[in-house]
């Protein structure tokens, strides 16, 4: 078996791979000089709502722009509480305490790492009362309104949005999805009888194409969509310093455009985005069949039957993370962790006065995940001595203590 060193993630091939046609975008916006806005921008919000099978995309700056613009045209605003999950990155709640809002947290499914409906469930039961005349979601301990809703459709790997959307129609929420990590990604629903892709189930989402995601910019872009003609023109205001048109503003807004280049770039990698998302379900397809018989010591991804993740990343679960990191890092395997910190434990978060022991599950994830080499282009020799250096190290571990 090679010993090549194997990365986390390859960037460097895919762009290798597209050079010429990403050369000629770069030819164009500078032959015409058309760097913000413009037809390459219209070009890629077209195409991407085609994508994710919505009426509108919005071009924006980055995902966290996304989240912050969705949240404030859904009406979030100063003084309210916002719901997430603590097993993020910390965009999603910077987001929420950027619309003005503060972010609360419900636990995750042990099994798929998305927020648990049943325990968003429990928060609006037990810590909330309603308003008896507006019928408004009162939080007890606060009493600040709970607005909006954020399940993050972590890895690739969808949250349960049938159930989510409904306890939240029934509480008069909004839903803003965290897409940033799932373009492409589907999930079933038994409401509506048939697949729809990440994005298009929550009044908006959140797009980030940072460059190591599933669809990667070659620099800073993200995107919002939605089926709400309202909330799209509200997001092209707020990235646009409030402009109806050239200085006419009709609100304070924000900088927070789609770079005319980094659209361009993103329509011609968003032709292999199909492709890219079906080559990592078939590496996620090999892991698993290289991990079937180490159950015990392997706790590797669960798809549910009404799921079809885009594996944004590969992540298992072991008793000894730590040292299984390091002694893949010895023989020359890239890993990373996502995330190490449950976020009300940051120390960015210590002012929300929340405790160790508060969300059990998303605390337990975040000692013991270790996320594999993923990318599209990993072969399956690279697999198959990834998985044989984890089991080798873990029989050294175990026998050890
Ligand atoms: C990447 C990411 C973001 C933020 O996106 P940026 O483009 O880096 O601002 C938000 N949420 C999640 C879950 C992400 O993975």
């Amino acid at each position: 078996m090679s010993t090549d060193k194997i990365p986390f993630l390859d960037l460097v091939t895919v762009h290798r791979e597209l050079q010429d046609e990403l050369v000629e975008v770069l030819t164009t916006a500078l032959k015409s000089a058309g760097f913000i806005g413009g037809p390459m921008v219209q070009g890629f919000e077209e195409d991407f709502a085609r994508f994710c099978e919505v009426r509108f995309c919005v071009g924006l700056g980055s995902g966290t722009d996304a989240l912050r613009f969705a949240l404030m045209a859904t009406g979030v605003k100063s003084g309210d509480i916002v719901i997430t999950v603590p097993n993020t990155f910390i965009a999603t709640t910077e987001a929420i305490s950027q619309a003005g809002a503060q972010p609360d947290f419900v636990d995750i499914d042990p099994r798929t790492y998305a927020m648990d409906p049943g325990k968003l469930r429990q928060y609006l039961e037990h810590k909330c009362r309603r308003n008896t005349k507006t019928g408004q979601v009162i939080h007890n301990a606060t009493g600040k309104p709970v607005t909006a809703v954020v399940p993050v459709h972590l890895y690739g790997q969808m949250a349960d949005m049938d159930t989510i959307v409904e306890i939240c129609d029934h509480y008069n929420l909004k839903v803003i999805e965290d897409a940033c990590q799932a373009q492409g990604a589907e999930y079933f629903s038994g409401k509506g009888n048939r697949w729809y892709k990440a994005g298009s189930m929550g009044h908006a989402a959140a797009f980030s194409f940072y460059p190591g995601k599933n669809l990667g910019a070659c620099g800073e872009a993200g995107a919002m969509t939605t089926n709400d003609e309202q909330l799209a023109q509200t997001c092209r205001l707020l990235r646009d310093h409030g402009q109806s048109k050239k200085y006419f503003h009709d609100i304070e807004g924000y900088n927070g455009r789609l770079d005319a280049i980094q659209a361009g770039f993103l329509r011609v990698k968003l032709h292999h985005l199909a492709r890219w998302n079906e080559q990592r379900r078939q590496t996620a397809e090999r892991y698993d069949k290289l991990f079937a018989g180490a159950e015990g010591l392997v706790t590797i991804p669960h798809q549910p039957s009404w799921a079809r993740s885009v594996y944004h990343l590969y992540v298992v679960q072991v008793e000894d993370r730590t040292q299984l990191q390091k002694q893949l890092n010895d023989v020359g395997i890239g890993t990373a962790i996502h995330y190490p910190i449950a976020l009300h434990l940051t120390k960015a978060y210590e002012g929300l006065g929340l405790q160790i022991g508060d969300f059990p599950i998303a605390e337990k994830a975040a000692a013991h995940i270790l996320s594999l080499p993923m990318f599209p282009g990993l072969t399956s020799d690279q697999q198959e001595r990834v998985v044989a250096e984890v089991l080798k190290a873990l029989s050294t571990t175990s026998s050890v203590s």
